[in-house]
């Protein structure tokens, strides 16, 4: 009778776990979604002008094709009628080499006057971050270390701080995983800096609202630095928002979605209780496709995400998230160039408006951009 009670309690217990695993399947996202849509180019009017606010340049391997790397942006640029870019350092982590700082690339855009705008921070104080991510005082010298350098940037020509990540997952073995709560004290007290210069910061932070089993997808698998289980994050998200109303934070990547849960509705709720909160949208696929801001095949944008930027019209940008290497060079990742250019033609002329031009130029404070 024993064994038999012993036996149904192991059963039971099986039977929890297929059922636990069953639920973490249902969230899993899909992972069919690729860039696999012709657009034609007729399709593609580029008289709506634009600017891209979250841009990369890739510098080669020895790191010195930032020039003709910022030579084809512009090229691309006058095309697509993208009337400026903002480039910023990738969010760097110690140990995978530098991938450009604001020092690199600030000389190479500055041959094209008014064209670019740079941002400071992803190739230095994100990775002072996510060194004492498990930190939770700062002596005053240590915070007076961190202030001059950013403040550095912003008299050298920087117009905010930028790319800084919460939550990064990695895609290729030679790309960090990083996870650092957004109310990391460093992280509170760059808001008070950005708020003291009226500029903004931008965070990649992926959305997670409760503890899950990491995505599976195909393109992540590729990488082996990705954890298990990822911690529920957007409390701290939330704190960052809070601590300082005058900081203005973008939350880039609106859009591109790893998790399920950087839905409209989790923006709305977002948007509605923190007004320095501003998204940049990115239309390349993510790993969960349902929350896409462009149905391609349809031609549409979903209405819950039309209504979203439609009762936020002033809280939203353009950020394709590009990496602009040297004619010729390695394409770090598929271009999404006409999936942005299809974007604008389907929004709204008023909004198209707003969201290409009027917002980005008041965020970064440009004078006479629109
Ligand atoms: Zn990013």
């Amino acid at each position: 009778m024993k064994a038999l009670s012993t036996s149904f309690k192991y059963l039971a217990a099986l039977l929890l776990v297929v059922f636990i695993i069953g639920c973490m399947d249902s969230k899993k996202p899909d992972t069919k979604d690729k860039l696999d849509i012709k657009i034609n180019p007729s399709e593609l009017k580029t008289d709506i002008p634009y600017i891209d606010a979250h841009n990369h340049l890739f510098g080669g391997k020895d790191g010195r094709g930032f020039y003709e790397a910022a030579t084809h942006a512009v090229t691309i640029m006058d095309e697509l009628n993208i009337k400026k870019m903002i480039i910023m350092p990738p969010p760097q982590a110690q140990g995978f080499g530098n991938r450009g700082t604001f020092f690199d690339l600030f000389p190479a855009v500055q041959r094209y006057p008014g064209r670019f705008a740079c941002l400071g921070g992803g190739g230095s104080l994100n990775i002072m971050i996510h060194q004492n991510k498990h930190r939770k005082v700062f002596n005053r010298p240590e915070k007076n270390r961190f202030r001059q350098k950013a403040e550095l940037f912003l008299s050298k020509g920087a117009v905010g701080f930028g790319e800084f990540t919460g939550v990064h997952f990695s895609f290729a073995n030679d790309h960090p995983f990083h996870s650092v709560s957004a109310d990391h004290p460093l992280f509170l007290f760059l808001a008070d800096i950005a708020a003291d210069h009226n500029v903004p910061i931008d965070i990649h932070n992926e959305a997670v609202l409760q503890d899950m089993a990491f995505p599976s997808s195909k393109k992540l698998e590729r990488s082996r630095r990705n954890p298990s289980l990822l911690l529920e994050n957007m409390a701290g998200f939330e704190n960052l928002l809070k601590h300082n109303r005058k900081a203005k934070i973008i939350w880039a990547h609106s859009g591109w979605c790893n998790t399920g849960d950087r839905t409209a509705e989790l923006s709305r709720t977002l948007l509605s209780k923190n007004p320095n909160l501003y998204m940049s949208i990115k239309l390349r696929p993510g790993i969960a496709k349902e929350n896409k801001m462009l149905n391609l095949r349809k031609r549409i944008i979903p209405p819950q995400w039309l209504a979203l930027l439609q009762d936020f019209p002033d809280r939203f940008i353009i950020g394709t998230d590009q990496f602009y290497s040297a004619p010729g060079g390695k394409q770090l990742r598929p271009q999404t160039n006409a999936v942005t250019q299809l974007f604008m033609n389907t929004l709204p002329p008023d909004l198209a408006k707003k969201i290409g031009m009027e917002n980005p130029s008041k965020l970064f404070n440009f004078q006479g951009v629109c």
